[in-house]
This record gives structure tokens, C-alpha cells and sequence, in this order.
């Protein structure tokens, strides 16, 4: 499968497949979809307190192509609390840092450097799909 474009490093997943908001009431929530990218430039700039220069070291980008990511970003989870709206990690043009997986059956993450097969760490179970899978979807 060819690359669209330079994809960009995530170094930990997100442990949630989104947020959900409260207090509305009889009205369908119309989500914002975050990327994984988007997420991962707010993780390390404003969750770890990185410069700008140091995440996108992180991500394997350019400056100002982490200012755009991160522009855009600020711009979506502004738009999901002024607007009450749903917010979704989805997609992303990324790839994980390690070799995470996602258990299919009890939903933990866990990385396996060994194994290309990997069985669950927690549950056992061998229905275990990569984390690119799993946001993919
Ligand atoms: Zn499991």
C-alpha cells in the first residue's frame, strides 16, 4: 500500500477511543474527529510541555508542519467544548513508536517486541489486532 505522505511518529497511544460530552440533553452529538497526529502534538506540547522544536523531533516532522498539526488540533477541541460536540481519535497518516497491539477481546493496549503473533497480556485471548488496525477503523 503506498504512502500518501511522510507518516508521523506516535509514541503512546491514546487509552481512550474518544470523549463523550455531558449535560446535553435531546440532541444528537455531531463529533469532531481527532486525528491521532493531533492528538499525539497536544499530548506533547501542552500535557508534557514540550517546545514545539521538541515534538516534532518526537513526531519525525518539520516545525511548521508540527505548528500546522498542532494549529489544527487547538482549532477541533476548541470547537468540540464551544460547541458541546463529541470528540473522536480516528485515522491519522501516523505509525506507533513501538509495537503495540490491541486486545479485540478486554481492549488493553500492550507492546510485544518478540512476538509478530502476540497473545493478550491480561486476558489471554489471541484476538489481538495492532493499534494502526484499531484507529483505522
Ligand atoms: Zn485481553
Amino acid at each position: 500500500m503506498p504512502r500518501r505522505k511522510r507518516n508521523r511518529r506516535i509514541q503512546v497511544p491514546p487509552v481512550i477511543k474518544g470523549m463523550s460530552v455531558y449535560g446535553v440533553r435531546g440532541r444528537k452529538s455531531n463529533e469532531v474527529i481527532l486525528r491521532l497526529e493531533e492528538y499525539e502534538a497536544i499530548r506533547l506540547l501542552d500535557y508534557q510541555n514540550l517546545t514545539q522544536e521538541q515534538a516534532a523531533v518526537h513526531m519525525d516532522v518539520s516545525r511548521p508542519t508540527l505548528t500546522r498539526i498542532y494549529e489544527e488540533a487547538r482549532n477541533k477541541v476548541a470547537t468540540a467544548f464551544v460547541e458541546g460536540r463529541d470528540i473522536i481519535f480516528k485515522g491519522g497518516d501516523i505509525y506507533f513508536d513501538e509495537n503495540w497491539y490491541k486486545c479485540d477481546s478486554c481492549q488493553a493496549s500492550f507492546n510485544d517486541y518478540e512476538n509478530s503473533n502476540p497473545s493478550c497480556p491480561v486476558c489471554n485471548s489471541t484476538d489481538v489486532i495492532t493499534l494502526n488496525e484499531f484507529y483505522s477503523r
